[in-house]
């Protein structure tokens, strides 16, 4: 892991000092009040190798299928350069949120840009990422991946 509680250091999401931006997220000492601030804090997770922050904040019923070492690999072995939101959509409906954007990085070789619209749900007042690359061997009616007690399909089914 790298050296990160300088206080100067800048945010890997670009957002001022690491400090008063994604640190309180990532030492858990506060929570992203919206999908944008936890996909940024995400993001910066990648940067600064957090990956039980990435596990945590993945949704509840998705996370025992996430490749931890997967994870680990990807984030060290890209270099983080630059994150920019292109929107936040923050009310897809009551527990759904939005955000495009695009992660600039450099795999080694060459710079690279990963542009996703990456879909989030508000659970217990937490936000997480709903991950579209997970095989789900979930049926339609089985209670939801985000603990709201509603079915999947009428849930995030719609987001995936
Ligand atoms: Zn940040
Ligand atoms: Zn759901």
């Amino acid at each position: 892991m790298k050296a990160e509680m300088n206080a100067d250091k800048q945010c890997p999401c670009g957002q001022g000092a690491y400090v008063d931006c994604c640190a309180p997220l990532h030492l858990k000492n506060s929570v992203a009040k919206t999908a944008e601030q936890l996909m940024r804090s995400r993001y910066s997770a990648f940067a600064l190798q957090h990956i039980d922050y990435l596990i945590e904040t993945t949704a509840l019923g998705q996370q025992q299928y996430l490749d931890r070492a997967a994870i680990e690999a990807w984030s060290q072995q890209n270099d983080w350069l630059k994150l920019d939101v292109i929107q936040h959509q923050p009310k897809l409906d009551k527990t759904h949120a939005l955000v495009e954007f695009k992660a600039h990085y450099h795999d080694g070789k060459a710079r690279q840009i990963h542009h996703e619209q990456s879909y989030f749900v508000l659970h217990d007042q937490h936000w997480y990422f709903l991950d579209p690359t997970l095989e789900m061997s979930m049926t339609m009616k089985q209670p939801c991946i985000c603990g709201s007690g509603k079915k999947f399909k009428q849930c995030c089914a719609q987001f995936l």
